[in-house]
């Protein structure tokens, strides 16, 4: 006879070992890595801006056993078993988008931002190659949560705002394809070279523009944009009734992520991901100086100049 103890429910994330069935560059900048393996069949498909973990191998170790334990598998428990082991045991982990998920054919698509080989992830995807074994920690579907990860959130809004860098391509275009026809959605994309432009399958009401910054600093060409268009199109009924005050985030030392918890009210929702800093910039523009309700907009920073991810 099963207890209640014996029926538990599956984890919201779980680590699912993959190997690489395809890599495509989709342009200078962008590597289309496409993932399978015999459990994706029960990866989440929520989409829009859903994260996955990337485990990475270690040389001469790959992985411990700690992802394939039945017990880690059964609560989720990889992060406290990860932190567990030695610092040189521990296999770095970095924080993707889920680009597209097939379940039919057990494939997940990761748009991977190429950046040289100054970060872990950047060098594996500079060398992945058709058959690599590799770790994605990501949602199961048959998990009561398993919208956990999705911070894209515009409730009834009636004009989205999408603006970021390059590593937030992929969560504003799986984003965009998948808003109903008729949605009024504008995006503004920052991106290193003119070719890292991208075909997107959007609906009638949508617009991005792509920018290239070229040899410019990040966001140099992402903040006077953001700016341009909220002065020309915010109506005095997107503002907040009450001005919150606006804690100031340190980027050196802290993550920079806020995201409404609530759906908001208000005629504008905005979403905005990149480096820290550039957005950190941003959210006091949007909040401070166009008095945006903080319920409408969602500030990511997605990566620190100088800074791996987990420094
Ligand atoms: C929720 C979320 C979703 C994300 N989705 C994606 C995604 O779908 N695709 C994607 O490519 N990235 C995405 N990112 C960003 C990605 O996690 C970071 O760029 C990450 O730092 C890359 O790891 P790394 O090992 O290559 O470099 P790290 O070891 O983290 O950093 C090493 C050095 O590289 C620099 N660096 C890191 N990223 C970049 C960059 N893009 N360009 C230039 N320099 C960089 C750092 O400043 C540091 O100096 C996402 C991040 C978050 C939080």
């Amino acid at each position: 006879m099963l207890t209640s103890t014996d029926v538990r429910p599956r984890p919201s994330y779980r680590p699912y070992r993959v190997l690489v069935r395809s890599v495509v560059r989709l342009s200078p900048s962008f590597v289309r890595v496409t993932f399978t393996g015999a459990d994706l069949a029960d990866f989440g498909t929520e989409g829009l801006d859903q994260r996955v973990k990337v485990l990475l191998p270690l040389p001469g170790i790959g992985y411990g056993d700690f992802v394939d334990d039945p017990e880690v598998l059964a609560t989720g428990a990889w992060y406290t078993r990860w932190r567990a082991l030695p610092a040189q045991q521990q296999n770095p982990i970095r924080t993707y988008t889920i680009r597209a998920v097939r379940p039919h054919l057990s494939e997940v698509d990761v748009d991977f931002v190429t950046h040289g080989d100054t970060g872990p992830a950047t060098a594996w995807v500079r060398r992945a190659q058709v058959g690599d074994q590799i770790v994605l920690v990501g949602p199961d579907a048959g998990s009561p949560d398993s919208r956990v990860g999705i911070e894209f959130n515009p409730g009834s809004a009636t004009t989205l705002l999408l603006a970021g860098d390059e590593t937030a391509v992929p969560a504003v275009s799986a984003i965009l394809e998948s808003l109903p026809e008729g949605t009024v959605a504008h995006a503004i994309l920052e991106i290193p070279r003119a070719e890292d432009c991208l075909q997107l399958r959007l609906g009638s009401g949508i617009t991005v523009d792509w920018l290239p910054r070229g040899a410019a600093p990040a966001g140099s060409r992402l903040d006077p944009a953001v700016r341009g268009w909220l002065a020309e199109h915010l109506s005095a009924g997107a503002r907040a009734v009450a001005i919150e005050e606006l804690s100031d985030i340190d980027v050196d030392s802290a993550l920079l992520w806020e995201t409404p918890s609530e759906a908001p009210t208000g005629s504008l929702y905005a979403w905005l991901a990149g480096e820290a800093a550039v957005i950190k910039s941003l959210r006091r523009f949007l909040v401070r100086d166009c008095e945006l309700d903080r319920r409408q907009v969602a500030f990511m920073g997605y990566w620190r100049e100088g800074k791996s991810e987990l420094s």
